[in-house]
């Protein structure tokens, strides 16, 4: 740590045309976005695929495989081979899929193309959470009590550091995703059994078997720090957005800015995460995930790539986010500096799931009717039309319903003719619960931590 980026002599990385390896909303996105910077888009498609828009309107749209993602949109080789034909200088990831894998940025670079994205030692050390813990450390950004290290296999030794740190702890893969690999412990009792139990996990669905246990905390909210660095040492924060309302670990609605947390409360924290970018000479956007609790803040993890509920950043901060991603990987210096970045107003962002209301079981099939709304401050993110088939074989995410407002009540109106204004037939959606979400008074208040959607949910029941 402590050394100059190492992307700063870059050479050449001008492109006039990306290959974009995904699908759905995030693929309408992402062509949108080089077309305005004057790029071709150009795509690939699995066969389950063959109809859906995002081929049709790209430059030319590659069929690479089967509906299964592991032959199609997983297919490190077959996707650097489409750039190859189609005559791209780019790969863009999009989220999901190989946003975040350091192989596949690694083969994409060493074919002489170009990774929108940071470089495979930035998204490995972020892809470990023990590393990117000990990075985070290293640059001063606060990260939750415990070990920056691995657990050993001294039973004694791992009650010590249970002792310490203080019961309730969570023991947590160090390789883990998706909310996968991690268990809650306690009382002292329990400890031994859900370490054998999280180590069995992490050995069979993750790289790394190594676990690591820190501080669990009880009423906590997801707050987020939006990152955009060049390849030249410029880094700069975006603001902040929250992500508390979540089932399953998996976020429902996102709103920018967190409601209640003062300036000068983040400030330092979003200076810490640009020296932590620095340092480990990060590229292009990212970020920071902090749990926050009793008004401090506790790193969890980063995401090395564009995340799903960009946009809201996007309407506060006035920054096309797609397009300074895409302007870094081309190694162009980044001309905003932070005094410059000036947030204004609330948005918030719905996702809108084709799922069942009660079981929230995915529901693929004929969308036979479509009603979006347009008005001012609203924004409508989504690859769905009347007619469109949702395919069984994907993310259930149809649309992100995006709305920007001067005070976070008026957004919450604005989200709520929004909402009233989109009618989806044929298939089953989340809309009817997101409805309800939109008139709760608890969430109006911006008075929710992370558990209080799933007991929402169940007192409904
Ligand atoms: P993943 O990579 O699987 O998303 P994270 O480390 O981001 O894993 O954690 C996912 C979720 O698990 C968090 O949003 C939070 O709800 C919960 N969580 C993780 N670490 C802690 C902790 N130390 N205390 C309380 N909850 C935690």
């Amino acid at each position: 740590m402590g050394e100059p980026p190492k992307n700063a002599a870059s050479a050449n990385r001008r492109f006039d045309t990306v290959l974009i390896a995904n699908r759905g909303e995030i693929a309408l996105r992402i062509q949108r976005a080089c077309r305005e910077l004057g790029l071709k888009a150009v795509t690939i498609c699995s066969e389950a695929d063959r109809q859906a828009p995002f081929g049709k309107t790209a430059d030319s749209v590659l069929c690479i495989g089967p509906a299964n993602a592991a032959k199609s949109y997983l297919n490190k080789d077959a996707i650097i081979l489409a750039a190859e034909l189609t005559g791209a200088g780019a790969i863009h990831p999009g989220y999901g899929f190989l946003s975040e894998s350091a192989a596949f940025s690694e083969a994409v670079e060493k074919a002489g193309l170009v990774f929108i994205g940071p470089d495979a030692s930035s998204i490995s050390t972020m892809g470990d959470k023990i590393s990117a813990k000990r990075a985070m450390i290293a640059a001063g950004v606060p990260c939750v009590p415990g070990p920056q290290t691995a657990l050993p296999d001294e039973p004694a030794s791992i009650e010590r550091t249970a002792q310490e740190i203080g019961y309730p702890v969570i023991i947590k893969a160090a390789g883990g995703g998706g909310g996968r690999g991690m268990r809650v412990v306690s009382e002292a009792g329990a400890l031994h059994e859900a370490i054998a139990l999280t180590r069995e996990e992490a050995r069979q669905a993750f790289d790394s078997p190594a676990l690591y246990m820190e501080k669990f905390l009880q009423h906590p909210r997801h707050i987020e720090i939006q990152v955009l660095c060049d390849v030249h040492g410029n880094a700069i924060w975006l603001g902040h957005r929250d992500c508390s309302m979540q089932r399953r670990h998996q976020k429902v609605v996102e709103e920018a800015p967190a409601p209640g947390i003062a300036p000068d409360l983040i400030g330092p924290v979003g200076l810490a995460c640009v020296k932590a970018c620095r340092q480990i000479g990060y590229r292009g956007v990212g970020t920071f995930e902090f749990l926050y609790e009793d008004r401090e803040f506790y790193f969890i993890e980063m995401n090395t790539r564009l995340q799903v509920e960009h946009p809201v950043t996007e309407m506060t901060s006035g920054i096309d986010i797609v397009h300074a991603q895409i302007n870094a990987a081309q190694g162009i210096p980044l001309e905003l500096r932070q005094d410059d970045i000036r947030c204004s107003g609330h948005s918030f962002e719905c996702r809108i799931n084709a799922e069942a209301p009660e079981s929230f079981l995915p529901s693929a099939g004929t969308i036979t009717e479509l009603a979006l709304p347009e008005a001012p401050g609203v924004r409508v993110d989504t690859h769905i039309h009347a007619g469109y088939r949702v395919s069984p074989y994907y993310d259930s995410l149809i649309a992100k319903l995006i709305v920007h407002a001067p005070t976070r009540a008026e957004a919450m109106a604005r989200m709520r003719e929004a909402l009233a204004g989109t009618r989806v037939e044929g298939i089953s959606t989340n809309l009817p619960f997101l409805r309800a979400l939109f008139e709760d008074e608890a969430f109006a208040r911006g008075e929710t931590d992370i558990h209080y959607l799933e007991k929402w949910l169940k007192q409904r029941r």
